[in-house]
């Protein structure tokens, strides 16, 4: 077993996919390559996580394909969720760090209104 294939086996992010840890809300969407999920975690609700099917670790390393298929994907998922919440904005941003190391690229699709700002006196990274 190769070394990429030992990472993928101990990543969360694949392990959501797979099934093998809880995804409450589930995927909303997928295809050969791509997923969209709810998000797990304190990112609130309606945030959504958009990532590659395979264990990528670093955006130079998708595929034409998958390059090609990335915007549109990330423009659809905000739309969707700007049609659903209405909010001030919609923050899209890659993270992919995990204990320390690269890790599985996700782009979290967060949406954002003034009531959740005003609640954390925050607004970008701090939010
Ligand atoms: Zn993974």
């Amino acid at each position: 077993m190769s070394g990429v294939d030992d990472a993928a086996e101990s990543c969360l992010a694949c392990a959501l996919t797979a099934g093998t840890v809880p995804l409450p809300g589930g995927q909303v969407l997928r295809d050969d390559r791509w997923v969209v999920e709810h998000c797990v975690g304190p990112l609130g609700l309606g945030t959504f996580v958009v990532k590659p099917l395979r264990h990528v670790l670093h955006v130079a390393e998708l595929t034409a394909r998958e390059a090609a298929e990335l915007g549109p994907l990330l423009r659809r998922v905000s739309a969707a969720v700007t049609e659903a919440t209405a909010p001030e904005q919609v923050y899209v941003c890659l993270w992919s760090h995990s204990g320390g190391v690269p890790g599985h690229i996700h782009f979290v699709v967060q949406p954002v209104d003034r009531e959740t700002m005003a609640r954390f006196n925050a607004s970008g990274p701090e939010l």
